[in-house]
């Protein structure tokens, strides 16, 4: 009843423990990973790093539409200030213009239009170019037409700008090909706000594509790299109205741009309208760099997984390792009272017995005598043990190395339990080498390991009653071998039989008392002689261990039983 009690509770803190485990540990775990992993795929499904690039493309566009545009307009208002007054004669403008182009070389035209004159300057260095000439009879003609047409208004409308500046940019030709020039049209300061009077700079073409925007744009990457580093950056100018492909050239990139598109682009307004600024990555694209940080973060994840998932299943080990020795260490307090109680009961009856003197024949006494002294023998072998036990789990165990002639410690201690072996039937086969060496062990320690090992064979044995022992040399080694006809052990319980408290499952042990202590005792014993033991046996067929013995001084460390 006791018995069946204890195990249903052992059941139930198992399932207690079990469950903690399960809600505690494994249930947040697997919640964290599942969680983990679908926002990671809404991440990738999404596109939601690419969309964060992209954003940030889109501003870094607009400050850098915003910085051309300071520059232009600071560039013209440095122009416009040096512009002469409307009413001086025309020899005087045209020298005042021609030293503003002096002053300003990245100007190709400037002119100045009162009322119906105007007077229109070009670089002089630059009229020898042929599109140039052709582009300044053009502008001369064109521009007195539209400002005498349209001069008026344009004038109104300028006033109302809080910086009073008109921009037109459009395409021209240049030897090299295609070209964009950029106008600047405004008022002039001094003037009263009826005059119909309006200066004019038109920005070199070579000069914006060779100069102004690959600066600008170099900057912007370089001022971004530096800001938030990452993969580097190229941006493009280009003619707004075409579709950007391979065959389009771009009217000035920055530098490493490649080939290819733009990943994101923005249509200039105000000065260079007609133009679009494009950013991408240098060598690869957003779609990509999305997939490999999503990759990656894939792996990372899996392999923190991973870790959290051996760590539970380590932590489960653990815990089953831990209860299964709770329950060996229940078992092994049971079997030892149970060991201690019979010697005792049957000591306790045969001194009585004697005692009572109803005994009369010498023979019958002697052999009470030898019941009650083979007990005490058992009693003292098992106090012994457990007392070995407990200082070697308290680390106190210590051994004495002499040297000693083993053929003899080994003949003497199976003397003394000759008659018991033969009494019970044993066939007794003895094998001892005379001319071993004398080998440092520490006698009562090295009796105490054969005596376990030949009780074991005595207690597992059932039908076939054979208990061998044999002691030689090999290989530099003294080996004690203890063997068997008897029950065997199974293979998965072989590694096991010499942990503390181990006793294998079979019922046929569980037929013969034990404390589990046996074995542990007899592997610490060997290891502390620098020494191994080993088994072989199999179910039904017998066993055989075998204790080898280095014939050195032992050196090494014992191992905790
Ligand atoms: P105990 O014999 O007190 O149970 P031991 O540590 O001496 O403890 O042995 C551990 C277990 O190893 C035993 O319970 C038994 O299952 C197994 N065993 C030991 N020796 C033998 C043997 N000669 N034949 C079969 N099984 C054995």
């Amino acid at each position: 009843m006791k018995l069946k009690r204890r195990g249903f509770l052992g059941g139930f803190n198992r399932f207690r423990l079990m469950l903690t485990l399960g809600l505690a540990v494994v249930l947040p775990a697997a919640a964290l990973i599942y969680v983990n992993f679908s926002q990671l795929r809404a991440f990738e499904r999404d596109k939601v790093l690419e969309a964060f690039i992209h954003r940030d493309f889109q501003e870094l566009l607009a400050i850098t539409e915003k910085k051309i545009n300071k520059k232009a307009y600071a560039m013209t208002e440095d122009v416009r200030n040096l512009f002469p007054s409307p009413d001086i004669d025309t020899q005087e403008k045209e020298k005042r213009l021609d030293l503003i182009l002096a002053k300003s070389p990245w100007l190709t035209h400037v002119f100045l239009f009162d009322e119906k004159s105007l007077v229109f300057r070009s670089q002089p260095h630059q009229m020898d170019n042929k599109y140039v000439r052709e582009e300044h009879e053009r502008m001369v003609e064109g521009y007195h037409v539209w400002f005498s047409a349209d001069g008026k208004s344009m004038v109104e409308a300028i006033h109302k700008k809080t910086r009073p500046i008109n921009f037109y940019t459009g395409p021209t030709k240049r030897a090299d090909g295609e070209a964009y020039m950029t106008t600047a049209i405004f008022v002039l300061p001094q003037l009263a706000n009826e005059r119909v009077v309006v200066g004019g700079a038109t920005f070199d073409p070579c000069y914006l594509k060779n100069t102004f925007f690959p600066g600008l744009l170099e900057e912007q990457v370089t001022q971004k790299m530096n800001d938030q580093g990452g993969n580097p950056l190229a941006m493009i100018v280009y003619p707004a109205d075409v579709e950007m492909g391979h065959e389009t050239k771009p009217l000035a990139t920055s530098p490493g741009w490649g080939e290819g598109k733009p990943e994101v682009s923005r249509k200039l307004d105000d000065v260079f309208r007609g133009l679009a600024l494009g950013i991408k990555f240098q060598g690869t694209s957003v779609a990509a760099l999305g997939q490999t940080w999503v990759r990656r973060s894939f792996i990372i994840l899996g392999c923190l997984s991973l870790l959290i998932i051996s760590g539970l299943v380590l932590t489960r080990h653990i815990v089953s390792k831990e209860m299964a020795l709770a329950r060996l260490k229940s078992d092994f307090v049971s079997n030892v009272s149970h060991e201690l109680r019979t010697p005792l009961a049957l000591i306790r009856l045969y001194a009585e017995t004697l005692e009572l003197g109803r005994i009369t024949t010498q023979e019958k006494k002697q052999q009470y005598y030898r019941i009650i002294r083979k007990e005490s023998e058992r009693l003292t072998a098992l106090i012994n043990n457990i007392l070995d036990f407990s200082r070697i789990e308290a680390g106190r165990k210590e051994y004495e190395f002499r040297n000693t002639d083993i053929a003899e410690l080994v003949r003497n201690t199976l003397e003394s339990y000759r008659y018991q072996i033969e009494q019970q039937g044993f066939a007794f086969e003895e094998s001892i080498d005379a001319d071993l060496p004398a080998v440092p062990v520490d006698r009562e320690a090295i009796a105490r390991a054969l005596v376990n090992l030949v009780n074991n064979a005595l207690k597992y044995s059932s039908d076939e009653k054979f208990l061998g022992v044999k002691l030689y040399r090999e290989n530099g080694v003294v080996k004690l071998e203890v063997a068997d006809h008897g029950i065997g052990i199974a293979r998965r319980d072989q590694s096991k039989i010499f942990e503390k408290f181990y006793r294998a499952g079979d019922p046929l042990v569980h037929n013969t008392k034990g404390s589990g202590l046996g074995l542990s005792l007899v592997r610490h014993i060997t290891q502390a002689h620098g020494g191994e033991i080993a088994v072989e046996s199999t179910p039904g067929g017998g066993s055989k261990f075998i204790l080898s013995l280095p014939l050195a001084a032992a050196t090494a460390q014992p191992g905790s039983a």
